[in-house]
């Protein structure tokens, strides 16, 4: 009798609760749809036991037709209910196992079940069932309910088994609670067997089925899941991205470093007449310009990916200054612009930050002031603020030039923002500069401003802190830097022997013309394979120069065998046209001597082989 006032409770908790499930927004997966389907059954099978129990009450005839079937039907409800949490229990494992490809399986399963389904309905309606009424219960026996114990007992052994075979995949979080409620479900039938007028079976069924609710179904946990799913898979593509960007620029860079070499040694042919030579400046001009491209694309990539590093050292102020101005002229070429420039001689000489990316932002606003004014003025000023020691350095690009409309100054920092100048083909740009500018400049702790009067002109100001060098650290720094001009002579390296190894034949001729200079014998060889039969046959060398990315032995994995060779020693050095920062730090460390980037440097080249051909 109390297991019918257990039903009772169960249908209007049910309903309740099914009434907020089917209104909530909720995520229309699978097994959401799934568990909407338990909820259903769950009531259906409920309202039968509430039925069978309010017309046992009036005095309906229990031997009565209608009254028996229903009687069968609930029966019938239990096996429904143990299926459908079958299909929902392996439609989430399978969901986490293999993704959304298991839905076109789950397609043939579904046929099965609802087969199962009708064949087990029909045959419990077809096989007898008798009540017998014990202290004011009618307790249901006979073959039909033996049958539906059968399948409901063998349900619950495939339950059991699906859940052991997965169980990696059970006792994963969340989805523990299906396990668990197994064991309910068998506690509730061991009850139910001992006392049968104690009917909770239903009251179980809905308790689990909220319990699923509130740990596997709830839709706003579901919705969470889904974004967060979602944020990594953009979060994977976004460094599939990045890494095809990083890729791609290494393999642009191989060839623009025959270019930049071969163009850098016909200008300092003395039989070149002017023409050509001019022609040669312009290639050496253009693949400049690709060159930054290249490094633009490769910044962004890195800053988007999160894998830029702002890497401070000490550098000498008016040496970048100097530089940047440098480098401002040379792009000023004929246009008829007043280039002023000047900073405070209160600014420390030596100064600690990332000096690379400090040059970098200022030589973007010089080059974009260059760009976008055709006559008037550029005026580039430095001014400071020092407190303690820390240089507050304002640095300030204004120009005469086109300017920028006020609707366009907010997307002025955006990712490939090119204002007005589309139509212009002759400016050339990626609009990614200035993207890169603002997330360098913060990353560094700094600020950028920008005032503009279209027409009249822009002024751009970047307020950085930069730390300042004094003491000892100050002293060393000095001592630096002039043993650095000494070593800007070229050394004659007559006599000495060096080993290039590159797969590229291009590279080879370039790193020959640039070792030519030193007067030292040049080997130049395309694989790793020929360097160590080379080293083993007994040839000995003075340097190595040893590129990384070459086909079926890289660079490293000839560094490791040349290692095994007792009583090498050979400065090697690695030559890569990886450019990522952080690269020569991977170098040192997995053994080489030093390390070069390609396009080779002069300066660079010239210091390692002072290092070790001196
Ligand atoms: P790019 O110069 O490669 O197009 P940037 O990101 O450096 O890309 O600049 C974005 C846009 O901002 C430019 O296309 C141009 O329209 C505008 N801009 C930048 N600097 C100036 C300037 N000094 N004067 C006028 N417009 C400018």
């Amino acid at each position: 009798m109390m297991g019918a006032y257990f039903s009772i409770c169960s249908l209007v908790f049910l309903l309740i609760f099914i009434v907020v499930f089917f209104l909530k927004r909720k995520v229309e997966n699978i097994d959401t749809k799934i568990y909407g389907v338990i909820l259903i059954v769950t009531l259906i099978g409920i309202i039968f036991d509430v039925l069978c129990f309010v017309l046992y009450k009036f005095g309906f005839d229990y031997n009565n037709f209608i009254y028996k079937t229903m009687a069968k039907l609930e029966f019938t409800y239990y096996f429904v209910w143990l299926i459908s949490y079958w299909y929902y229990m392996i439609s989430n494992i399978y969901l986490k196992k293999i993704g959304e490809s298991f839905l076109n399986k789950l397609k043939s399963i579904e046929k099965t079940i609802i087969l199962l389904i009708i064949v087990s309905t029909i045959l419990s309606i077809v096989l007898p069932c008798e009540f017998i009424v014990d202290n004011n219960s009618i307790i249901p026996t006979g073959l039909s309910v033996s049958f539906s114990s059968i399948i409901d007992g063998l349900m619950i052994v495939v339950i059991f088994i699906s859940a052991i075979i997965n169980s990696k995949y059970i006792f994963n979080k969340k989805l523990v609670s299906l396990f668990i409620l197994i064991f309910a479900m068998i506690f509730g039938i061991t009850i139910q067997q001992f006392y049968p007028d104690l009917y909770i079976l239903n009251f179980l069924i809905t308790i689990v089925d909220m319990v699923l609710y509130f740990t596997i179904e709830n839709p706003d946990v579901k919705m969470i899941e889904m974004l967060n799913e979602a944020k990594d898979q953009a979060n994977r593509a976004n460094n599939a991205k990045s890494e095809f960007l990083s890729s791609m620029s290494h393999e642009i860079r191989t060839p623009l470093n025959a270019i930049v070499g071969f163009s850098n040694g016909l200008i300092e042919n003395d039989k070149l007449d002017s023409e050509s030579k001019e022609d040669v400046n312009n290639i050496i001009m253009a693949s400049d310009a690709l060159l930054e491209l290249v490094n633009g694309i490769l910044d962004i990539s890195k800053i988007e990916a999160g894998k830029l590093e702002i890497i401070d050292t000490y550098y000498s102020f008016p040496k970048i200054f100097d530089e940047l101005v440098l480098l401002t002229k040379a792009r000023l070429g004929e246009k008829p612009l007043e280039f002023k420039y000047s900073y405070d001689k209160s600014i420390p000489e030596y100064l600690y930050g990332d000096a690379a990316r400090v040059k970098q932002v200022i030589l973007n606003l010089l080059t974009n002031s260059v760009k976008y004014t055709n006559s008037g003025f550029i005026d580039f000023r430095i001014h400071s603020i020092i407190k303690g020691d820390i240089v507050r350095l304002i640095i300030s690009v204004e120009d005469s030039g086109i300017g920028i409309k006020k609707e366009n100054i907010d997307k002025l920092f955006g990712r490939f923002e090119r204002l007005g100048v589309e139509k212009d083909t002759t400016v050339e740009g990626t609009g990614l500069g200035l993207a890169i500018t603002k997330k360098l400049v913060e990353m560094m702790g700094g600020k950028i401003v920008v005032q503009s009067v279209y027409g009249k002109g822009s002024l751009f100001t970047i307020s950085l802190d930069q730390k300042i060098v004094t003491g000892e650290e100050l002293e060393k720094l000095k001592k630096e830097e002039n043993s650095k001009e000494e070593s800007a002579t070229l050394i004659d390296a007559t006599g000495k022997k060096v080993l290039v190894v590159d797969d590229n034949n291009l590279n080879l001729k370039v790193a020959e013309r640039l070792l030519g200079a030193y007067k030292c014998n040049i080997e130049c060889i395309t694989s790793g394979f020929e360097c160590i039969e080379k080293i083993t046959s007994g040839e000995k060398y003075d340097l190595i120069l040893l590129d990384d990315m070459m086909p079926k032995m890289s660079g490293k994995e000839t560094f490791d065998k040349l290692k095994e060779i007792p009583e090498f020693s050979t400065p090697i050095v690695a030559l890569t046209a990886n450019a990522i920062s952080g690269m020569k730090e991977e170098y040192l460390k997995y053994g080489f001597n030093d390390y070069l980037s390609k396009p080779i440097e002069k300066a660079e080249l010239n210091r390692v082989m002072k290092k070790y051909l001196r």
